[in-house]
């Protein structure tokens, strides 16, 4: 019977051999834990935790058919038995927890972070330091016979299927594109040869596993740089990849070096399944659609739009295993969203870090991160409703302490509160959500709108302080003049600030403050039309790569933002996001200033100097971002008292303070307690 609320989210899909239990397939992730040495525990417990959660179809992070492939030296690989041995710990975990599970088979090529870098021809990427080797055309087949071989072996590893990486600018991609495929032999030139590489790939797949195994190739639909694909390119490939064999099309956006933001917090949700929608009709097997689906109404919409047969989230399963799970208890209120931040995630992974979720720090910890009951019940108090003080509190009453959680504003969130406000932040709203849901099915007491002095607690066997930061004050002429305001006068009480604006401070929360003051009306984060138009994607793809001039709106404010340090502002951003901050304020004409000193503020305006040169800023407000110090006036007085405290978050430290510390940080403490 259908489901009354998601029937087409959790409706079977039948592929013929198999049939997946619902159309949630939960997308290609690199977590690191591919890379691990020995059997792939980690990694099957991770996954089997997404199955027992219900999710239709995993796909792996991406595994090399060879050593050229690598997306760097030492890499997830499939080509001999004894990583086929390692990988059975892996499908036999999923296959234990009734899950199903394909293998995606990465080639990087020119993305290689490797010096063996191999490519349709020898262009360096710009994300790369490596310049490629063109590939030999003997070079070219054994490439193919590797991917292969690496699909029999993921066959023999118990693998339901494989997933080709067609897209985001990897290998076979660069083959389709003319901007990177510049060969002039049978591999080169005209689009039937440029698209004879993935053909084969597929076609000779096929023939080698046999009709009983799931081919899914991921198709780049949209490319989103010069000299991209054509509209009318993309249909015939996926008409001949269904020809040569596959069994699902999945949706690729972007290549990694276009400078279109396709998966951050302020890409719009769903943003980009009108590309699937587009392929619709054109072939018969199923279409995924991909990118900023991240809650069960969304998905179902884009399912019921027809947009798609299938879709695929990635993140969403990091930040809530049981997401399938709850969407089938219609819970979507308990779902722990994935805000789209990255931090975690993508910047983990490009930092060779291994992956978690900001929301969800027990995601790729399965095995370490484990929530016992308590053994001896404890009455705790834990004061700051921020993140720690959120995470601690629900992990610990789930655990089965008596917890009572205070806070002195009348709603949970600490920071959360101001962050939400920041266009493009809106997800930040979700966390809190799910928090207050968390707690009320935890049985944690609440109370608001109450500041705690010592005297407060002195009933409680342990008292958590999570009390949060204090904006720094800074040292300077003028602090006190009208002009001043500190960001939290700005996103907590509300304050007029004029038309001209300086902020000193340059980090997250001056980008922040920067990106608020600049916007007027909608969050383009909430319109996918404007978002297209601010990032010139022309949804009538008309040019190879859909790209177009891009719409810049003028910013509600002139802005000039700075910093004491030299060099680049915002060096210190998301590294896979930073950059999409710093584009969006250069849109706006935002002035960014380096190695300033700052004088004194006054009735002209902020005084400095930039570079040894002084200058005056002409501005009716000065907004000062300049950092934290912890709040721990209770931390002396509780101690002296003979209580138990703990600090976490920024009560215990400020610097570089962020909430995937701070939840990380209340989550284990409170399994430790
Ligand atoms: P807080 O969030 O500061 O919470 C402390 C709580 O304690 C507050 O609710 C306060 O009211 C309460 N409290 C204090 N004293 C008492 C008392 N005596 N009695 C009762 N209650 C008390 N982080 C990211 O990771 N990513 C981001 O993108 C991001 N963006 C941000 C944007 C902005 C504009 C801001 C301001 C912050 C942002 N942050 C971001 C930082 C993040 O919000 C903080 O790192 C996080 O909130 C810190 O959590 P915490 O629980 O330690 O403290
Ligand atoms: P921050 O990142 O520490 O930045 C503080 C800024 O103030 C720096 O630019 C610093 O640079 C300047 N500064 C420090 N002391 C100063 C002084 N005495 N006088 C003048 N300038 C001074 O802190 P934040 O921006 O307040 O952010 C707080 C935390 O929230 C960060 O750690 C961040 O991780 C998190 N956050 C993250 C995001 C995100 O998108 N990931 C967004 C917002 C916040 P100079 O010393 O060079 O001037
Ligand atoms: Fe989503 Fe952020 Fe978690 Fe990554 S770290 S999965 S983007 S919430």
């Amino acid at each position: 019977m259908a489901h009354p609320v998601y029937p087409k989210l959790l409706e079977p899909l039948d592929l013929g051999h198999i049939t997946l239990k619902n159309r949630v397939l939960m997308g290609s992730m690199h977590t690191g834990l591919e890379e691990q040495v020995g059997p792939l525990k980690k990694m099957g417990a991770f996954f089997a935790r997404r199955a027992e959660g219900g999710v239709g179809l995993i796909v792996t992070g991406g595994v090399a058919p060879n050593r050229a492939g690598w997306t760097k030296p030492l890499a997830g690989k499939l080509t001999n038995r004894w990583e086929v041995y390692k990988h059975k710990y892996c499908t036999d975990a999923v296959h234990e927890a009734g899950g199903r599970i394909a293998m995606q088979i990465l080639h990087t090529g020119r993305y290689s972070y490797s010096p063996l870098a191999v490519a349709p021809s020898a262009i360096k990427s710009p994300i790369s330091p490596f310049k490629p080797r063109a590939l030999s055309n003997r070079g070219v087949k054994r490439t193919i016979r590797d991917f292969v071989t690496c699909a029999v072996r993921a066959k023999e590893a118990g693998y339901d299927g494989v997933e080709i990486m067609g897209s985001e600018g990897y290998l076979i991609n660069q083959f389709i594109a003319r901007k990177t495929n510049k060969r002039t032999d049978s591999w080169g030139g005209g689009y039937n040869n440029r698209i004879r590489f993935p053909i084969e790939i597929v076609r000779q797949t096929r023939e080698a596993v046999g009709p009983e195994f799931v081919i899914i190739y991921r198709l780049s639909m949209i490319d989103l740089v010069k000299d991209g694909s054509t509209w009318e390119e993309v249909v015939e490939l996926a008409k001949r990849i269904e020809e040569a064999g596959a069994s699902i099309i999945n949706t690729g956006i972007g290549w990694h070096e276009a400078r279109v933001p396709t998966i951050g917090t302020m890409v719009p949700r769903a943003g980009f399944t009108w590309v699937t929608a587009r392929l619709k009709g054109e072939v018969s097997i199923p279409l995924v659609t991909s990118n900023r689906i991240n809650m069960p109404d969304v998905a179902e919409s884009v399912l019921a739009n027809g947009d798609a047969d299938m879709v695929s989230m990635a993140r969403p399963f990091l930040a809530d295993p049981d997401w399938v799970a709850k969407a089938e208890r219609t819970e979507p209120e308990a779902i722990n969203t994935c805000i789209g931040c990255n931090q975690a995630c993508l910047d983990h992974a490009f930092q060779n870090i291994r992956c978690t979720c900001l929301v969800n720090p027990f995601a790729c910890y399965e095995t370490e991160l484990v929530v016992h009951p308590v053994k001896s019940k404890r009455n705790i108090a834990v004061v700051g409703a921020g993140p720690a003080g959120l995470a601690f509190s629900t992990t610990a009453a789930g655990r089965g302490h008596e917890v009572t959680l205070f806070d002195q504003a009348d709603a949970i969130g600490g920071q959360f509160n101001m962050a939400k406000k920041v266009p493009g932040k809106e997800e930040f709203y979700e966390t809190l959500r799910y928090y207050d849901h968390e707690i009320k099915r935890t049985g944690v007491r609440l109370n608001l709108g109450k500041k705690v002095d010592a005297g407060d607690l002195s009933s409680f066997d342990t008292v958590i302080l999570a009390t949060g930061v204090s904006p720094r004050k800074i040292n300077l002429d003028g602090i006190d003049h009208p002009k001043s305001l500190s960001y939290v006068d700005v996103l907590r009480h509300g304050a007029d600030v004029g038309g001209r604006v300086a902020i000193i401070g340059a980090g997250g929360i001056g980008f922040d403050i920067a990106e608020f003051l600049s916007h007027s009306g909608e969050s383009t984060a909430l319109n996918k039309d404007a978002f297209m138009a601010e990032w010139g994607v022309d949804m009538t793809y008309a040019e190879p790569g859909a790209l177009t001039k891009p719409h810049d709106e003028p910013s509600a404010r002139e802005i000039t933002i700075c910093q004491r340090k030299k060099g680049k502002l915002g060096a210190g951003l998301g590294k896979t996001t930073g950059w999409v901050h710093r584009a969006a304020l250069k849109k706006k004409n935002v002035q960014m200033l380096a190695e300033c000193q700052y004088t004194c503020i006054d009735d002209e305006g902020l005084h400095l100097t930039v570079a040894g040169e002084s200058r005056v800023l002409d501005v009716d407000h000065v907004i000062i971002c300049a950092g934290q110090v912890p709040a721990r006036e209770l931390a002396a007085p509780l101690e002296q008292a003979g209580i138990e405290v703990h600090l976490i978050g920024g009560a215990d430290v400020a610097a570089e303070l962020d909430a995937k510390r701070a939840i990380g940080q209340g989550t284990k403490l409170a399994l430790d307690l």
